[in-house]
């Protein structure tokens, strides 16, 4: 893969208060406390509780524009607005740093490198929401950003920055780190809930949304870690300043896991940026000499072939393309990758991640992984492909959650860019030669749903 001069298109804010990035301050040590309230860490939280009201702050984080960064692009002012107007007098915050996708390096970068800047984004959407309990949910396998994790909150109690009366306010607010190492599951809201709560690992039907009926059927605020990151700038240089950057649908910057042949780094983007714009900012110059296809989004995301690097990234433009900002992954797969197999492969494990509540998601991506199996082993039927089409509207709209929502992305996408690849393999020959017949395959070609 021929890896382009690496350009700088736009600001870094993220990766710049990670100490990654920007003139003079690249560095991997991570940030300690003294470290961060050199650079005004804490100032934000310090202004919002000494002259902000609750209200103030979260007009301030709706004007800016601010959606969630978990993959659901709600809007985080909108939902900590829903959070504080719950009639219960007890309200919970949930940051949710798991990384469900196992080889994203977001989450747990931001921990190890500057957990303070989460955790003072935690304290402000707490205050904004009237929370006095809040959860730092991490991947205990992440074991060096648990720990930092749990130094950071170990810290900023002591320095009285969370904790009883807050810089000598009235706003207590009592933090707790959370580590579990669960499946790709592990990280969807509803199920996270359920964890803390020592139940079985099952997403539950909304409505009721966790903002209004959640942790302990009290208003719950589960917001990213990501999206907590940016309060504090919000906060200290105003929602203009950030609505500098992104696109008009959504403001800001967005960290990505960029996967290619030197392996994985994270970079930020603005939002609208194009998927080409990322691979360059990473270093990498796609082309049919090097790479198939990008898959955007993670395990659930859609593979985009190479005419269609400018699509933006952003919510509706991925979405409209078979893809997602999921995880924030975006990934080149090899030239001789054959894209039936590709979809399989993630079928396969998407079949084996679903919590299995519903029987559409449970069975639906069981049967299109086994069909796909079906056609790269050469044994394919001419139904095959109306029974895959089926499959990916009856997944998606008989599931309970987002994951039987997301699931079908690899077999629609690749069904709708890489066509010839299906009917190649129909005619019993892969396309790159690559293929091998699967051993054990769940041989489906009928209907039977
Ligand atoms: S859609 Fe899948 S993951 Fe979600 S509740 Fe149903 S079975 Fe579980």
């Amino acid at each position: 893969m021929q890896q382009t001069q690496q350009t700088q298109h736009a600001p870094t804010p993220l990766l710049q208060a990670m100490g990654l990035t920007g003139e003079g301050k690249a560095s991997a040590v991570p940030f300690t406390l003294d470290d961060y309230r050199r650079q005004g860490g804490y100032d934000a939280l310090r202004r919002a509780l000494r002259e902000l009201s609750p209200t103030q702050v979260i007009e301030e984080i709706r004007t800016s524009g601010l959606r969630g960064r978990g993959g659901a692009g709600y809007p985080t002012g909108d939902k900590l607005a829903l959070v504080a107007s719950g009639r219960s007098t007890m309200r919970y915050l949930i940051c949710n740093a798991y990384d469900a996708d196992a080889r994203s390096l977001i989450s747990a970068t931001l921990l190890e490198q500057n957990p303070h800047l989460a955790l003072e984004g935690l304290a402000l959407a707490s205050y904004a929401a009237g929370v006095s309990e809040a959860f730092l949910y991490v991947r205990s396998a992440r074991t060096e950003a648990a720990a930092s994790a749990q130094k950071a909150v170990a810290d900023a109690l002591e320095a009285n920055l969370i904790g009883r009366n807050i810089m000598g306010t009235a706003f207590s607010l009592a933090v707790t780190v959370v580590g579990v190492d669960r499946s790709f599951m592990g990280g969807e809201e509803s199920t996270l809930i359920e964890i803390i709560k020592g139940r079985p690992m099952k997403a539950q039907q909304r409505p009721p949304y966790p903002a209004m009926q959640g942790l302990y059927d009290q208003p719950t605020a589960v917001q990213n870690v990501e999206t907590l990151a940016n309060l504090p700038a919000i906060i200290s240089h105003g929602a203009g300043a950030f609505r500098q950057s992104g696109s008009r649908a959504t403001t800001g910057t967005k960290l990505l896991t960029v996967i290619g042949p030197g392996g994985a780094q994270l970079i930020e983007i603005p939002f609208g940026a194009s998927v080409r714009q990322a691979l360059q900012q990473a270093g990498i110059d796609a082309n049919e000499n090097n790479a198939r296809g990008v898959v955007v989004g993670g395990m659930e995301g859609g593979v985009l072939p190479l005419s269609a690097l400018d699509t933006p990234f952003d919510f509706d433009p991925l979405a409209q393309a078979d893809a997602m900002v999921g995880s924030g992954m975006i990934e080149v797969l090899p030239v001789d990758a054959c894209m039936v197999r590709w979809a399989m492969e993630r079928s396969d494990y998407l079949s084996e991640e679903t919590c299995g509540k519903c029987v559409p998601c449970r069975v639906g991506v069981k049967r299109i992984a086994g069909t796909l199996q079906g056609l790269v082993s050469s044994l394919g039927q001419p139904d095959d492909l109306k029974l895959l089409e089926e499959f990916s509207h009856y997944v998606p709209d008989g599931s309970l959650c987002g994951y039987g929502v997301h699931a079908i992305h690899p077999v629609v996408s690749a069904m709708r860019y890489f066509g010839d690849d299906f009917a190649a393999h129909l005619a019993g020959k892969c396309p790159t030669g690559t293929c091998q017949p699967v051993r054990a395959h769940r041989f489906n070609t009928k209907h039977v749903l």
